[in-house]
């Protein structure tokens, strides 16, 4: 749970601090870039209304890394 609440925070501030770029918009798919400590690849499946992340976390784990909390925030704006 603790590890829950960090990810969150980071991604917080992942998206407070402007890390959240459109990469890619199409029909079905956004694409998003986040400028962490590596550049991370989330995609936004618009049509499952699925996130998904490059990154280990997400691999490993399969649920939302910090990068899809960032891109989350972006997408309500805040
Ligand atoms: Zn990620």
């Amino acid at each position: 749970m603790v590890e829950s609440w960090k990810t969150k925070r980071k991604g917080y501030w992942l998206y407070k601090e402007g890390k959240v770029k459109v990469d890619v918009e199409t029909q079905k798919r956004i694409y998003f870039k986040v400028l962490s400590e590596n550049e991370h690849s989330v995609i936004f499946d618009k049509i499952k209304n699925q996130f998904a992340c490059d990154c280990e976390y997400f691999s490993l784990k399969l649920k939302d890394c910090s990068h899809i909390y960032a891109v989350k925030l972006f997408l309500k704006g805040g």
